[in-house]
């Protein structure tokens, strides 16, 4: 099974960026002797057309070069239908050209040993090619379905309408567009730190290397408030117009008051399942990196935060 390279190109002012694809390009078809493909950056092109159109007519595996992170990079490909072994490296990441390409030497990516050069880099056999459409600045998020474990609670979340489920009942990005420039708020409430916005500041919600965006207790508070739920630890649902505890005892998975009754025929604690988000032996309301033993219902200072982000959200609507 063959190999190609894609470079996602940053339609940058800066020739230096333009510069660095350029050599990209040509250290990958005369020293690896892999087809290259310049493509437009792969999170602001159109879903469909001419590019969608290229991307699947790859038939193998992929070595993606693009200026976002390795995770989000790959699952901007997946989410176009990708199936083949992808190796994603960010060209950002790397000095200069050559080191990513030995980067790539390096990985032993798909039995592809690179090789000494042995043309001029201007030789007439480069089989590079390129796409190129215009593109419009785009903001949506991208899910990491390896992580993802389908609690769908981003599809109840989101205000408008970027999820749905896919013909497997499986939540996937259907309408990208509609999600709100710069608004991050889902990856906030994803109990795996499967959503990513490539571009953000944030680097976990960029998901850069080595970072996971994780629910802290307000972003769980923030999700019990939106979608009305009852909390599955202390059984209390929020009713609009409720005025948050303030300086008491809270629970610490909904931010509610910790003596909210509990659902009928369960105790107050109890959760009816364990959550999707939970890795095993973490207790239903506990936090990520909070300790088994460590009690869920802790003293948190009020909502007055929170109170803010839901007000922004609702004012996005
Ligand atoms: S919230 Fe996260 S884990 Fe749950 S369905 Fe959405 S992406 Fe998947
Ligand atoms: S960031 Fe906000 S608008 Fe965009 S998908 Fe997530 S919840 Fe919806």
């Amino acid at each position: 099974m063959g190999t190609t390279v894609v470079i996602s190109c940053m339609n940058s002012d800066d020739p230096r960026m333009r510069m660095k694809e350029d050599v990209l390009a040509l250290l990958f078809s005369r020293r690896a002797k892999l087809p290259v493909l310049l493509v437009p950056h792969i999170y602001h092109a159109p879903e469909e057309g001419r590019f969608r159109q290229k991307l699947a007519e790859i038939d193998g595996h992929i070595v993606l070069l693009s200026w976002l992170n390795p995770r989000p990079a790959e699952w901007v490909l997946r989410w176009y239908g990708l199936q083949g072994q992808i190796l994603a490296l960010n060209i950002a990441a790397y000095e200069n050209p050559e080191a990513c390409f030995a980067a790539f030497a390096e990985s032993g990516f798909a039995s592809q040993p690179a090789e000494a050069p042995e043309c001029a880099p201007d030789a007439p056999d480069a089989d590079v090619r390129e796409i190129d459409v215009d593109l419009a600045d785009r903001w949506y998020p991208v899910v990491d379905r390896s992580r993802c474990v389908n609690c769908k609670q981003c599809l109840q979340f989101c205000l408008f309408g970027v999820y749905e489920l896919d013909v497997d009942g499986k939540v996937f990005v259907r309408n990208p567009d509609n999600c709100k420039p710069g608004c991050p708020a889902c990856s906030r409430i994803c109990p795996r730190g499967a959503i990513m916005f490539p571009l953000h500041d944030d680097l976990a919600i960029a998901g850069a290397p080595g970072k996971l965006m994780v629910p802290d207790a307000k972003a769980k508070a923030m999700f019990y408030e939106r979608t009305k739920r009852p909390c599955p630890v202390c059984g209390s649902v929020y009713k609009p117009g409720q005025k948050r505890a303030a300086g008491t005892a809270v629970c610490a998975e909904c931010g509610r008051p910790a003596s909210a009754p509990a659902p009928p025929g369960q105790s107050p604690g109890q959760s009816p399942g364990q959550s999707p988000g939970q890795s095993p032996g973490q207790s239903p309301g506990q936090s990520p990196g909070q300790s088994p033993g460590q009690s869920p219902q802790q003293p948190r200072k009020p909502g007055d935060d929170l109170d803010s982000l839901i007000d922004d959200l609702e004012r996005l609507r």
